[in-house]
């Protein structure tokens, strides 16, 4: 009740967009189609583990912080200061592709002094240090690039040239995450 009609395509049917392959809709149906496969086959969890490692050991709020200030420092040195870096475990997984990034205005004497805060899905507490390098490099680029457009992505690959493909493969992980509670990754 409520699927797609027997024998209907992968991307069509009113199951599709809200069911399990909602972090990947924005990629294509053949894509989807072979990400479906691999759900339907049990095999998602096994393809991640067979592309990834073990976990990072970032696990602390300061840890992140040094991390996040460590890539900024590489490659972003001129963008706005940094003044707080947390894991958010009330940060509903996918809001605003998996992070924020907030700006603070505070009054320092005389002068309005803007701030940012960057806080992370705590879910990449415990994810390949590959997830963690993403999300971290795309909350980073928004520091210069507000919109999710060409210059912001062209800065993200900048940063992490597999930035793409991590995206998908951390959507895939996503998707896993919904299917089962048994973790992928251990340390
Ligand atoms: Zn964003």
């Amino acid at each position: 009740m409520g699927g797609p009609p027997e024998g209907a395509g992968p991307h069509c049917g009113p199951g599709y967009h809200g069911g399990v392959l909602k972090y990947l809709t924005a990629y294509s149906p053949t894509l989807q189609a072979k990400v479906q496969t691999l759900v339907d086959e049990g095999r998602l969890a096994e393809v991640l583990r067979a592309r990834y490692g073990g976990v990072h050991d970032v696990r602390s709020d300061a840890a992140l912080y040094d991390y996040t200030l460590e890539l900024k420092n590489r490659h972003l040195r001129n963008a706005s200061p940094v003044s707080k870096v947390a894991y958010d475990n009330k940060l509903k997984v996918i809001q605003h592709a998996l992070g924020t990034h907030t700006t603070v205005s505070r009054v320092q004497g005389t002068k309005l002094k803007a701030k940012r805060e960057i806080r992370i899905a705590s879910l990449f507490r415990q994810t390949p240090p590959e997830f963690l390098k993403m999300i971290v490099v795309h909350e980073l680029a928004h520091l210069k690039e507000r919109e999710h457009d060409k210059a912001f992505y062209a800065l993200c690959e900048h940063m992490e040239p597999a930035y793409h493909q991590i995206e998908f493969d951390l959507r895939m992980y996503l998707t896993q995450l919904d299917l089962s509670d048994e973790p992928v990754f251990t340390a």
